[in-house]
């Protein structure tokens, strides 16, 4: 006899693989938002964001933007249920992202969606205090490091994390992915999670897609953005040869850089290309002591490399309010977060 929370999740699971059968798997996301909106779950339906660009003032091709999100303030208050109903045992220190733990912290109200990728099985869940539209944390299925392996061979090594989000942005046109490494922005350390977030319509391309339109600089394998306030690598092309490229460039990328990897985190930002069939994976390396920018309320994480800056402080919100905020103070916020592809 299958538990209410079985039976609903088997139900949703069900009519969610029917629409992904037809609409694809962006379309079973986009019902799975609007279910978790109807049970209450998704607190934050982005009303009160506000998105504002900021162009260099002799150059409109480069430009960054801040997304006040005042409700992002309020995840830092704790969200759902912190001490388990009597009989029930807590998994892994009570891992907001294990589906044993999610299933009583959230009083039932919170399902998600499996999806398998190769050998892998993950759950897609709504993020509660979104950033942009139809905002999907995917975890796996089993209570494993978010931990960005550099060394070969391991369950989550650096072929499979690149192989998983890239199969993921494969399916999912109209979404933007990333993975942000220990100390690059992850919210949650102990357990595996890629996000996916739809484009804001008014807004689809972001500052670093529109800076990556113009390389200057490539190697043999990949491309760099040189206009750029941290340093990114660039890969285009279809899914499977952006993971083949991608993944010997990073061998040798581990191999140059061994000295200093202890000290060394990362975020892949993955998407399918608005027109054709491509795809456009990028990395962009992170020093472990820069999570954190003075004077930014929030960690750096995958979206504010994309160049859309999150804003939820009073404090922030006077900066904007007072025209202290340009094209160059974001350049510089970014800049600081920034470590070089290569030491020599
Ligand atoms: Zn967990």
């Amino acid at each position: 006899m299958l538990s209410e929370y079985d039976s609903a999740w088997s139900e949703l699971n069900a009519r969610l693989r029917g629409i992904e059968d037809g609409a694809g798997l962006g379309g079973a996301l986009a019902e799975l938002q609007a279910h978790q909106q109807r049970t209450g779950f998704i607190k934050d339906h982005l009303e009160s964001v506000d998105r504002h660009t900021f162009y260099h003032p002799r150059d409109s091709s480069r430009f960054f933007r801040v997304q006040y999100n005042p409700k992002r303030a309020l995840r830092f208050n704790g969200n759902g249920i912190t001490a388990p109903p009597s009989g029930i045992v807590v998994s892994n220190e009570g891992c907001f992202l294990c589906r044993d733990n999610i299933r009583w912290q959230q009083g039932g109200s919170q399902l998600g969606y499996e999806i398998r990728i190769g050998e892998t099985a993950y759950y897609a869940w709504m993020n509660p205090f979104p950033l942009l539209p139809t905002h999907i944390v995917v975890a796996t299925e089993a209570h494993t490091s978010q931990e960005w392996g550099f060394e070969h061979g391991g369950r989550r090594g650096k072929s499979m994390l690149l192989s998983d989000l890239v199969a993921l942005a494969a399916r999912m046109p109209g979404y933007v992915g990333f993975y942000n490494g220990v100390d690059a922005g992850a919210s949650i350390p102990g357990h595996m999670h890629l996000q996916f977030c739809q484009r804001p319509e008014d807004d689809p391309e972001f500052p670093l897609e529109r800076a990556a339109r113009v390389f200057e600089d490539s190697d043999q394998g990949a491309n760099f953005l040189s206009r750029y306030p941290v340093a990114a690598a660039v890969w285009q092309g279809a899914a499977a040869e952006v993971v083949e490229a991608a993944s010997s460039w990073m061998s040798q990328w581990t191999h140059r850089n061994r000295d200093r990897l202890n000290n060394l985190t990362a975020n892949f930002i993955a998407s399918k290309d608005q027109a054709g069939d491509g795809l456009s994976l990028y990395f962009v390396p992170r020093a472990r002591s820069t999570s954190r920018v003075n004077g930014l309320h929030g960690l750096i994480g995958g979206l504010e490399i994309l160049g859309e800056v999150v804003f939820s402080s009073p404090e922030e919100k006077k900066l904007l309010d007072d025209g202290a905020i340009d094209y160059f103070a974001l350049a510089s916020y970014l800049a600081r977060v920034r470590t070089p592809m290569f030491l020599s």
